[in-house]
């Protein structure tokens, strides 16, 4: 099949070397670190060294100067890994945590946290969910309020990934109340200041080599060099960083649901049941014909998508429906494999299971279906 637009030959060669790497690099532990509950820092700064988190930076900040298709690349092999927590953590570094940094703001902030993220020598995080909000971004409670030449900030934020080791967060913060959405700020914010504490690590269903912090800021005093783009802008530059999140979350999951469904191709061919193999009943040819129609349809649109912001456009409407019909298609397959691998499938050495667990995210993280739904909804005049 010929290449999408969004892709060169270029883009394949980059894709072998990022596969190449995953293979020998990650897979390999996969296991351990889905048993032990986190995979070690030193991913970071290797996948740093390679040059594979920083793909769509400018050169000057030790990026590659590439684009969405380098981007989707690293998402879709890093499902290779065989541990979804990895890509995921992966993900916020460098697709989620650092965007805005490098969109809005200073040149010293760049300096000093995009330029190490990009090395790997500094782990980033995204804070924007709160005990008690969580699709209604609008009502969060973390203050920051001015002190003298900086500020100081107060609130939890919750389901942070990253944010047990994390070096700094992009925060998420109400500057000021009365002025609605336009009273949202945000900052990069050092994690081993005083008053910056992990409150828990939470334990979850999948992504299990990822860590998950609660966070809690108690009179946190950042400088005034820590206010993130323009105060009370953050409402609409976090709506950015959604679209992003949201774009390359899907494309990692698609890509992970194609895995799971090409092994299980492999197995129904082997695995008898009634003197036949399972994959030459009607009923699994015709599911496998299903599930490959709707893993094609969400790729495409992904691409298609990503392509028209490559191009200058903003497609919030597109991207929001490639969150929600990946999530839904994704969630459709992984549960039809696993159903296909029968006791194996629900048995943990296939890793049919933890694919499955994994997947599940895609639903929940960076908005959820009901909020694509809104989202898309409200772009239809609804
Ligand atoms: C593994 C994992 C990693 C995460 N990583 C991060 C991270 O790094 N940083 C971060 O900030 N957050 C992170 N999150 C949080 C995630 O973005 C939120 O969980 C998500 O936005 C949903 O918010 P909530 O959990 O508070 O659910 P709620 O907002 O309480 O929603 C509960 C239910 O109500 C539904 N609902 C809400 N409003 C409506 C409506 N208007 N109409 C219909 N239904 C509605 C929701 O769709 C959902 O089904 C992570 C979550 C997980 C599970």
């Amino acid at each position: 099949m010929a290449l999408h637009p969004l892709f060169t030959p270029e883009h394949d060669e980059f894709r072998a070397s990022v596969r190449a790497f995953v293979e020998s690099e990650l897979t390999p532990h996969a296991m351990d670190w889905e048993r032990d509950g986190h995979f070690p820092d030193w991913v970071f700064k290797r996948m740093g060294d390679l040059g594979f988190l920083g793909v769509r930076y400018p050169v000057e900040y030790g990026g590659s100067g590439g684009d969405w298709g380098h981007t989707i690349v690293v998402a879709e092999e890093m499902a290779r890994v065989g541990s979804g927590g990895v890509g995921m953590a992966v993900a916020v570094q460098s697709d989620m945590a650092t965007p805005p940094i490098f969109r809005f703001g200073s040149e010293e902030q760049k300096q000093a946290y995009l330029a190490p993220a990009i090395r790997g020598e500094k782990i980033a995080c995204l804070a924007i969910t709160e005990p008690d909000a969580g699709s209604d971004v609008a009502s969060i409670q973390t203050t920051a309020r001015r002190d003298g030449d900086g500020f100081v900030i107060n609130g939890r934020k919750i389901f942070i990934t990253n944010g047990v080791r994390a070096d700094f967060c992009t925060l998420v913060t109400r500057t000021d109340k009365a002025a609605g959405h336009e009273g949202f700020t945000l900052f990069v914010v050092e994690r081993d200041l005083p008053g910056f504490t992990v409150a828990q690590e939470l334990d979850k269903l999948g992504m299990r080599s990822s860590d998950t912090a609660e966070l809690v800021l108690d009179d946190v005093r950042v400088p005034g060099s820590a206010l993130l783009g323009e105060e009370g802008r953050g409402f609409i530059e976090l709506m950015w960083e959604l679209q992003g999140e949201r774009l390359i979350g899907a494309a990692g999951s698609i890509a992970g649901a194609q895995l799971v469904m090409e092994r299980t191709i492999d197995y129904a061919k082997e695995r008898r049941a009634f003197g036949r193999p399972i994959g030459s009943f009607q009923v699994n040819r015709h599911a496998f014909a299903e599930m490959a129609t709707e893993l094609e349809a969400a790729r495409q649109l992904t691409y298609d998508t990503a392509l028209a912001w490559e191009r200058g456009e903003y497609p919030v409407k597109q991207i929001s429906m490639v969150k929600l019909y990946a999530g839904l298609a994704v969630g459709r397959v992984m549960n039809r494999c696993l159903q296909l691998w029968g006791g194996h499938g629900y048995a943990t050495e296939t890793g049919v299971e933890r694919a499955w667990r994994d997947s599940r995210v895609l639903r929940i993280g960076g908005g959820t279906d009901e909020v694509m739904r809104e989202v898309i909804s409200k772009t239809m005049g609804l």
